[in-house]
């Protein structure tokens, strides 16, 4: 099935939105696309580099008409922009999203766009990077990427195909499972992660010798840390999202933690070989697979 789209409103147009974008351009498939933003000079860039045709007057002026709208801003910005929406989209239009975390914007769905929910379709790409901005969009961030799929329970499958065919066109794969299960398996994956990232560096930096300690970093502390150059207030917003998740993967990861302690402290080096050999051959099975 040949995708296209005639407008499309991109309410944030950083990385996600931005390359989003980009991509369904470069495929031939977006006749317009409008952008709204926070930024006047992001915005600026953004038409420059041709991933937006105009910048939106307002919100009214987005949506008016538009086929696609796409929410990529921080999950904190959901609930403001959907308020701001609702009452200009047309019956036609159809309300997607980017967002990493997916109960909470399930339920601002069915709270302000509760007369609209056959045309919403959840959806969180599994690609990204720690830059932020039209500056960083790629047409090619989507290649062979995932997308995942959390339709509401009254999503029409229409909305849901051509939501599909459009990150299809982007070059993505497509799974589809409940918010709950999206969030509690990226709590756990992606979440979680980015905040050992941030308190590691922040822990280091908070030194009386830190710059002594980065000075002699090296390729460990920066492979470790890369995620900790993410945008703050994107991993703010994503946090408090999902805390209840998050608090269970932080409870899991200090019970191993304090086990790797009481190894370490009983100089069990049996106990740390275990773990480390396990977790090693765990990531090397990882990497191999999707490398196939
Ligand atoms: P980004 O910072 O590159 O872009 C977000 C843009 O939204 C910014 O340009 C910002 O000015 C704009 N914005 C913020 N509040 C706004 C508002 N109220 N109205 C209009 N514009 C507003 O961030 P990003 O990486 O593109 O992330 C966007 C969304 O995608 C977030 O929900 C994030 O959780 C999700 N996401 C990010 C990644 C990643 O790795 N970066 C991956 C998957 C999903």
């Amino acid at each position: 099935m040949t995708f296209t789209v005639n407008k499309l409103a991109l309410f944030g147009v950083g990385l996600i939105g931005g390359s989003l974008a980009l991509a369904l351009k470069q495929a031939g498939a977006v006749s317009e696309v409008v952008g709204v933003g926070r930024s006047t000079a992001n915005l600026e860039e953004a038409v420059k580099r041709g991933i937006i045709d105009r910048i939106a007057a307002d919100p009214a002026d987005a949506v008016r008409d538009a086929d696609i709208v796409l929410l990529a801003v921080p999950v904190g910005q959901m609930a403001a922009i959907m308020q701001a929406i609702a009452p200009h989209l047309s019956a036609h239009t159809i309300v997607t999203d980017a967002g990493s975390t997916k109960q909470d914007v399930v339920a601002l769905m069915q709270t302000h766009l509760a007369a609209h929910t056959a045309s919403c379709v959840p959806a969180h790409p599994i690609a990204g990077a720690e830059l932020s901005g039209a500056a960083a969009a790629r047409a090619d961030l989507y290649q062979s990427r995932n997308v995942v799929l959390t339709p509401l329970a009254d999503t029409h499958a229409d909305a849901l195909a051509r939501v599909t065919a459009m990150w299809q066109t982007c070059g993505a794969r497509i799974s589809a499972m409940s918010a709950a299960e999206h969030d509690a398996i990226f709590a756990a994956v992606s979440h979680l992660p980015h905040l050992l990232a941030y308190a590691l560096v922040d822990m280091v930096a908070q030194r009386d010798n830190a710059d002594q300690l980065f000075g002699f970093a090296a390729s460990g502390f920066r492979d470790f840390t890369r995620i900790a150059g993410s945008s703050p207030e994107m991993w703010r917003d994503i946090a408090l999202a999902n805390q209840t998740a998050l608090l269970a993967e932080l409870d899991a990861y200090q019970a191993q933690l304090s086990g790797l302690r009481e190894a370490l402290a009983n100089l069990d080096s049996t106990a740390l070989s275990e773990v480390f050999s396990r977790a090693r051959q765990a990531r090397q099975d990882w990497l191999a697979r999707i490398a196939s």
